[in-house]
């Protein structure tokens, strides 16, 4: 399995990526929209494509990344079944999703928020806010309950086997990861303490509310769509749309013409040329060598695709956007159209 853990330190958030070396198939655990360029930089650095974007919960201390992330690679955006509504699957208590030749399994785990889950990859358990490296995320707002995380984590987490290894949600004191027999053991919140024991001492917490928390359940809670002016420095974030519209746009003439600086790709087989000769400046790269070729592009190109007909680059544009690339275009009616 590839397993990469990654840090926000704005919010303390650790986002993870996983895949299944065999099939590249991969999914992100709590993007944080501050992040979208590394992780997708990353992903694409890997050669892994993004079948997932996850969350553990509502997050009220940083804006999930996941319907940005579905904007531009055209993955599915997940979340435990009360998560947000905006997510396209909602995931069961005991639920799996295949990965490739992995399955992530999915853990009611409620207690820190309702809607909360952890998800388990073979010996691996991202718990998100349930279960920090010793510690756990707070009970007192977004109708947390501290009884119910004690279940959640004495009942659920503790009855994984011990060497599972434990992939927190946030740190604030430099810890990374942890298993289940150190925390069985060794978290303070938890270890030897009793339901009430524990249920008293984080009622009794008194922390003040985080400092996003009205800002970012409200964006969390619409997959990440935010006043983003007011909170980020990420343009147009804000407009998520649906995964269909990772779907390329079709361009004629005239906007070709407009779009100065694009990379212009001529995905003909090299014989095809003599018939119509390619555009000017336009790169010659074969579709069966589009994949390759692009590994070295940027996603934010602007990249018009161009063949015979217009069929052909219609698909490889529709490819290259499901990859994440945000700027590609097919250049309508192909070069019959264009002459
Ligand atoms: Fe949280």
């Amino acid at each position: 399995m590839i397993l990469r853990q990654l840090f926000d330190r704005d919010s303390s958030t650790y986002t993870y990526l996983v895949a299944d070396p065999t099939t590249r198939e991969a999914a992100l655990i709590d993007p944080v929209l501050d992040q979208v360029e590394r992780d997708l930089g990353l992903v694409r650095e890997l050669g892994l494509v993004l079948r997932y974007a996850m969350d553990t919960h509502v997050h009220a201390d940083h804006v999930t990344a996941a319907g940005e992330i579905r904007r531009r690679t055209g993955c599915r955006t997940v979340a435990g079944a009360r998560g947000a509504s905006c997510a396209d699957l909602h995931a069961d208590d005991g639920a799996t999703l295949p990965l490739g030749e992995l399955a992530i399994a999915v853990l009611a785990t409620p207690g820190h928020t309702d809607d909360g889950v952890c998800y388990r990859l073979g010996g691996h358990i991202f718990t998100g806010d349930t279960l920090f490296v010793r510690g756990n995320g707070r009970t007192d707002f977004q109708n947390g309950d501290a009884g119910a995380l004690y279940d959640s984590i004495t009942g659920r987490l503790f009855a994984l086997p011990d060497d599972t290894v434990v992939w927190p949600g946030h740190d604030y004191k430099g810890f990374t990861s942890s298993t289940i027999r150190e925390e069985k053991t060794l978290n303070p919140r938890v270890a030897g303490r009793s339901r009430a024991e524990f249920v008293a001492m984080m009622n009794a917490l008194d922390l003040p509310p985080p400092k996003m928390l009205a800002k970012a359940v409200a964006a969390n809670r619409a997959c990440g769509a935010v006043d983003v002016a007011s909170m980020h420095a990420v343009p147009d974030a804000g407009a998520w749309t649906p995964a269909a519209d990772a779907a390329p746009d079709e361009i004629d003439r005239l906007q070709l013409e407009s779009l100065r600086g694009a990379r212009v790709v001529d995905i003909r087989e090299p014989a095809e040329a003599a018939d119509l000769p390619p555009l000017p400046g336009a790169e010659l790269v074969p579709l069966g060598r589009l994949a390759d070729a692009s590994r070295d592009w940027d996603l934010d190109d602007e990249i018009v695709l161009v063949c015979r007909s217009g069929k052909r680059s219609f698909e490889a544009a529709r490819q290259l956007a499901a990859r994440g690339f945000t700027r590609v275009h097919s250049l309508r009616g192909g070069l019959i159209a264009a002459r």
